[in-house]
């Protein structure tokens, strides 16, 4: 029998706000559980909106990220199901304003999540193909905590003029998170979000970005379309809300990428 496959463990983080974290975490979330991969997605904002998003009101978070972080919850008790087949969700709640304070004089602080993650799939559930975390914009402890437990960090960029600049900080960040608490996070991509090709500054920061990180950009690009924005008010993911959608094609694109490029460097790896 084949060796069961690793899980990849994504944070999706910018420090920017309202460049398509979310947006990203739930519809490639949802295009890769499409393709076939089982998908958790963490829900690391105390805002929750990946979680209103999946269509999981408040009143029904039971268990929350909170509690695993802060209480050692499981995740496999934590996990719950979502209306799409293969992707699960670890909720958020306002709650988790405090975890801060909580943690202070913590075990292992940082790695609260990583030591979760490690023990998914202990209670006989099967683990997940790939987790993807949607971090808060801001650099706290909950963006720490992603940061240990990923493989990698996958960057939406909004196409706007300021896009380069929150990436600098980003990186600066995930440098310092390699020299002090996960020396092997890599980049694994940068995705082009709300993209809009009647702007020319679209194509500019496009074109800016592709020539600073080469093939570390994703060649599918998200459009900026309206079907996307209203999904969420829905509870829905886009691809569920309508599958035709320019959004919808874009993301199950991006999901296809991610796996194609995933299957490349494991093989890279082997040989
Ligand atoms: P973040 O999590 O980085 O703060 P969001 O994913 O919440 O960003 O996106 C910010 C806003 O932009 C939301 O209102 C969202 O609906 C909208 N949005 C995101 N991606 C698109 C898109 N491709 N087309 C149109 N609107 C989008
Ligand atoms: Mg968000």
């Amino acid at each position: 029998m084949p060796a069961e496959k690793p899980t990849r463990i994504l944070a999706v983080s910018n420090q920017k706000g309202g460049v398509g974290k979310t947006t990203t975490a739930i519809n490639l979330g949802t295009a890769l559980a499409a393709i076939g991969e089982r998908v958790l997605l963490v829900d690391m904002d105390p805002q929750g909106n990946a979680s209103t998003g999946l269509g999981v009101p408040r009143e029904t978070r039971r268990i929350t990220i909170y509690d695993v972080i802060v209480d050692g919850r499981s995740v496999d008790d934590a996990a719950v199901e979502t209306a799409v087949p293969g992707l699960h969700i670890i909720p958020a709640d306002a709650d988790m304003s405090g975890v801060e304070i909580e943690l202070s004089q913590a075990d292992r602080r940082s790695y609260r999540l990583r030591d979760a993650l490690a023990l998914q799939g202990s209670t006989g559930k099967p683990r997940y193909d790939y987790v993807l975390i949607d971090c808060p914009p801001s650099l706290n402890l909950l963006t720490l905590n992603a940061m240990s437990a990923a493989d990698g960090v996958l960057v939406p960029l909004q196409c706007e003029f300021f896009a380069l600049e929150g990436l600098t900080q980003l990186m600066k960040t995930i440098d310092m998170v390699r020299q002090s608490l996960n020396p092997a996070l890599e980049i694994q991509g940068l995705v082009l979000t709300m993209y809009d090709r009647r702007n020319a500054l679209s194509g500019q920061v496009s074109a800016d970005v592709r020539q600073h990180f080469g093939d570390k950009v994703y060649e599918a690009v998200i459009p900026r379309n309206v079907r996307v924005s209203e999904a969420p008010s829905f509870g829905k993911p886009v691809l569920i809300y309508d599958l035709k959608c320019t959004g919808s094609q874009a993301y199950l694109r991006l999901a296809k990428e991610v796996v194609a490029r995933e299957r490349h460097r494991r093989a890279k790896i082997a040989a």
